[in-house]
């Protein structure tokens, strides 16, 4: 996010956050094809390898934005995206393959969406606001698409959650809390944690939950 100032502008409000948007989106080109090696279903993967197809568009929407802008384009370090995809490093560093891994990655990724649907919602607005409907029309088509990979990634964690939950009941008692969405806001992650290291070694329940737990 861009720090605002009293005489900042919203025209040099949009650029900041065109940078920070392009820096973002440049983050997930190199992280997606990792998480995409770290899933084990195969939907999963192809959603999110064709995501990568989809994010190397954007990137060179946000290119084209800037120049219909005559601005040069030039990231700025985007720390919130940063931040999502270190978790996601963590949580397929700490875990063994399997469905419950692939729950996590999709927690992760639709973090990444949201956070971008965010963003070019507001980069949208202020485009419009400032007369630039070409670059408000741009960033609406990169809108679509982050809407539409946030709602396959919905239906594939629905789909598998089944998968995970059976796998966890075998050797965790709290599996059936897993698909529970009216939990308390800190308990789904953490019971989906607990599969994940009860199937891997000890070490990564300390670590996995210290490393969220954090966060809350
Ligand atoms: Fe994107
Ligand atoms: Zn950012
Ligand atoms: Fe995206």
């Amino acid at each position: 996010m861009p720090t605002a100032t009293t005489d900042t502008t919203l025209k040099s409000l949009l650029i900041d956050e065109l940078r920070d948007i392009y820096h973002a989106e440049r983050q997930l080109v190199r992280a997606l094809p990792k998480l995409a090696k770290a899933a084990t279903s195969p939907d999963l993967r192809e959603a999110l390898e064709s995501h990568l197809a989809e994010t190397e568009q954007q990137v060179s929407r946000v290119e084209q934005a800037f120049e219909l802008l005559n601005e040069s384009a030039k990231t700025k370090t985007c720390a919130g995206m940063m931040g999502i995809v270190e978790e996601g490093s963590e949580l397929i560093k700490e875990s063994d393959k399997g469905a419950a891994l692939d729950a996590g990655i999709i927690a992760g990724a639709q973090r990444a969406e949201h956070y971008e649907m965010a963003a070019y919602g507001s980069l949208m607005a202020w485009a419009r606001a400032l007369g630039h409907d070409d670059v408000a029309e741009l960033l609406s088509e990169s809108l679509e698409e982050e809407k539409a990979a946030d709602k396959k990634l919905t239906e594939l964690a629905e789909a598998g959650l089944n998968d995970a939950a059976a796998s966890a009941s075998e050797s965790d008692d709290d599996a059936e809390e897993v698909g529970d969405e009216d939990e308390d806001e800190d308990k789904p992650r953490s019971k989906r944690q607990a599969p994940m290291a009860a199937g891997g070694n000890g070490n990564g329940r300390g670590k996995a939950s210290r490393t969220r737990g954090g966060r809350r």
